[in-house]
């Protein structure tokens, strides 16, 4: 490796197992900047003169290439008033990388990629695992995705995002190379300012009535809605970094927060076996004679298999306990 990336690489906080796995992360002209300004902000028209200087003929577009890519951001306020941009982290660029250059990731190996998530998610746990845990206490703390929503309650939300929505490549199942459900499903108000995905011209803008109909598709595939400030999340099982952690916290039903217990009336069920393919937690299942069972000690109480169920035999009944007054074991 050269040199430079070797320099850069301590710059971007790359952690030394991931000198190599992170060198496509990046260019030769972005490493040159980072050991020139370190993390520093740097004016936009400098940074335009130097790639001229090094031989770059389009600089503006590899300037924007680079805070769309997000190596770098936009910071505001600083230089004298223009637009100035500085470096940012591994740990911000890693998940752009595996959303927006899917088959450059493609390339990694899988062990590559799960000792990245490994890395990721103990990362995110160490920045988000004390939030988690003061909402699973009951706590009112501002944090992505802590509770899980009905389908009405995510139409409900989406009427007051406005009548345009972006939505972006899920990062949990794009880092996780996700194949089995839909990828591009985070719904989020679309705003325009710096650094918003709008400004960098990432995701797709849809109608209200075009958000509501992705939502219920996904619904329907077996993605579980759920969100506040201004994002609707529609996350699985398996890659949701906020369900791995809940996992390892113990807090099912506090973090994320379910307010409905799940009601089965098997007196309704016709056993078509629908619920048992939408549950992300096999707390509807096939015994071992094919029958289906239901096991509430496994249910997160997201409320998508309710939503499915043809013949209604699965109801809501809103929750009376508190959060953290409960707080169940599910390592
Ligand atoms: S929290 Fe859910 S929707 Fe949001 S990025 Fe993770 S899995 Fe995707
Ligand atoms: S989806 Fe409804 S009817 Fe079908 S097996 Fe499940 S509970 Fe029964
Ligand atoms: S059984 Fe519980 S966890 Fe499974 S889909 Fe229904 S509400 Fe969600």
């Amino acid at each position: 490796m050269k040199e430079i990336y070797r320099k850069a690489m301590e710059i971007w906080e790359v952690p030394e197992a991931f000198y190599e796995a992170a060198l496509p992360m990046y260019r030769e002209y972005e490493a040159a900047l980072a050991v020139s300004f370190g993390r520093d902000p740097i004016p936009g028209r400098e940074i335009c003169r130097l790639l001229e200087e090094w031989g770059n003929a389009d600089a503006e577009c590899l300037l924007f290439e680079s805070y769309q890519r997000n190596v770098l951001e936009k910071c505001e306020g600083g230089c004298s008033g223009e637009m100035c941009y500085r470096m940012t982290d591994f740990y911000s660029r890693y998940p752009y990388f595996a959303q927006y250059e899917p088959e450059a990731y493609a390339e990694f190996s899988q062990e590559t990629v799960d000792s990245l998530n490994e890395w990721d998610l103990k990362v995110y746990m160490d920045r988000t695992a004390q939030a988690a845990l003061a909402i699973a206490a009951g706590k009112d703390v501002p944090m992505h995705q802590t509770q899980y929503l009905t389908l009405q309650e995510s139409f409900d939300m989406m009427d007051t995002l406005g009548e345009a929505l972006i939505i972006l490549p899920c990062n949990c199942k794009a880092m996780g190379r996700c194949t089995e459900k839909p990828v591009n499903v985070c719904i989020n108000k679309l705003e325009k300012g710096p650094n918003t995905p709008y400004d960098r011209k990432l995701g797709t803008i849809l109608t209200l009535e075009e958000t509501k109909k992705l939502i219920r598709r996904i619904n329907k595939k077996g993605l579980m809605q759920s969100g506040e400030n201004n994002v609707l999340c529609n996350c699985d099982g398996v890659y949701c970094y906020p369900t791995k952690m809940a996992r390892i916290l113990g807090t099912r039903l506090h973090y994320p927060t379910s307010h409905y217990e799940t009601l089965w009336d098997e007196n309704l069920c016709v056993r078509c076996g629908k619920c048992t393919k939408i549950c992300n937690f096999e707390a509807f299942y096939k015994d071992q004679a094919g029958k289906v069972k239901f096991d509430p000690e496994k249910c997160w109480g997201c409320t998508i298999c309710s939503a499915n169920c043809p013949k209604g035999a699965i109801s809501l009944k809103k929750r009376v306990t508190e959060p953290g007054s409960n707080l169940t074991e599910n390592r």
